[in-house]
């Protein structure tokens, strides 16, 4: 092997950790229940899986490469000005250009300590460096995060209900952090399960107010559509405008396109989805107090299921997956002692409870 080429990775990239997905098989099983990915177990609704159907009949033209179908649907039916608006594909994507275009070497992303692992890694691709800041008790401290901020701090993100935690800040505080954001950075608000909380914008007033505020929003867990790859930003003039320079001119299928903006005109399926979930979430969490398990109150369409110990947690992850129940291990999010659960259907929460319940059963015979 000719051993003169050395290509060599950008800074910041040998340190990167691969994203790990939720696990989706269990070897020998065929009755596999998914609860790893915080996916709609209703899925879309019938509207978007027919638009991407249709969508699909004429696969060899290029997709709108200005998302207007898409952005005007989100536009109307969010209240927002459609040219404050940018979709990528997923909002991992509008995290990642966010990282490149803002963030680069000597320049800091802050997030907090239980945040989403992709903002350490576009963070690191971009070659900056990444500051995970400590929280108090599985919530985000604005004391600490304000004092983790300086002159290098390019980006702050924070999802807002907090994957895999499940908790939530107000929006006072969330006004008061936009207030101590340094001139040279941005605050970056994920509202990936916002929808999953009543009443909550996910932050967009405030984007509509300061020049220093970005939302992002995804397809992917309430319209449950994860697999088509759709999200979006509402960001001010300037930054859509960088965002647009960056991302690639056909970053979204026609399908996903298509399928999204059925998703967000279908009112019902959303309220449909947060209902039951809400529903569903309240009595697992009971239940599972009354089992000795706890769990914080969760905004989101998971529960964050704290055990005594590391061992303990990989052991109920363990017995889970043997009854087909795939959760979890959130160890990378520094939480080695819990399993976060999506809120399946009535009949998946019936099974990981009893997996559950199965699990201490058998651990106090044991
Ligand atoms: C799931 C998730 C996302 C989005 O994912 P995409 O599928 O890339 O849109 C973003 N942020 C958080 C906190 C999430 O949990």
């Amino acid at each position: 092997m000719d051993r003169t080429f050395s290509p060599q990775p950008n800074p910041g990239i040998l340190e990167i950790s691969p994203y790990v997905g939720g696990g989706s098989t269990v070897p020998g099983r065929d009755d596999v229940l998914k609860l790893s990915s915080n996916e709609n177990p209703l899925g879309p609704g019938d509207a978007a899986r027919d638009a991407a159907r249709d969508a699909l009949r004429i696969p060899e033209v290029y997709p709108a490469s200005d998302h207007l179908h898409l952005r005007t649907a989100i536009a109307e039916v969010h209240g927002l000005p459609v040219e404050g608006i940018v979709c990528g594909a997923g909002s991992d994507e509008l995290i990642a250009l966010l990282c490149r275009i803002y963030a680069g070497p000597g320049g800091e992303v802050v997030f907090t300590e239980h945040g989403f692992a992709m903002y350490r890694i576009s963070a690191q691709a971009a070659g900056a460096e990444p500051v995970a800041v400590p929280e108090r008790d599985r919530v985000l401290d604005p004391d600490q995060l304000a004092a983790a901020l300086s002159d290098r701090t390019r980006l702050v993100f924070i999802a807002n209900p907090n994957n895999p935690t499940g908790t939530m800040v107000s929006e006072t505080v969330v006004r008061k952090l936009a207030d101590a954001i340094p001139p040279t950075a941005l605050l970056v608000l994920d509202g990936a399960y916002a929808e999953y909380v009543e009443e909550f914008d996910g932050g967009a007033t405030l984007v509509g107010e300061r020049g220093n505020v970005v939302m992002l929003r995804t397809f992917s867990k309430i319209h449950g559509l994860a697999s088509l790859r759709v999200g979006w930003a509402y960001a001010p003039p300037d930054v859509c405008d960088m965002l647009n320079r960056v991302r690639g001119p056909f970053n979204i299928g026609a399908p996903g396109l298509a399928a999204a903006a059925a998703a967000v005109r279908d009112r019902d399926h959303v309220t449909r989805s947060r209902t039951m979930n809400t529903r569903l979430r309240s009595r697992l969490h009971q239940q599972l107090a009354g089992l000795g398990l706890e769990s914080d109150v969760s905004m989101a369409n998971f529960l964050l299921i704290r055990f005594e110990s590391p061992a303990e947690a990989g052991a109920a992850h363990s017995h889970l997956l043997s009854q087909g129940v795939i959760t979890r291990r959130v160890d990378e999010y520094n939480l080695p002692s819990a399993i976060r659960a999506t809120i399946g259907d009535e009949a998946g929460c019936r099974r990981l409870f009893d997996g559950l319940e199965s699990f201490r059963n058998r651990r106090e015979a044991g």
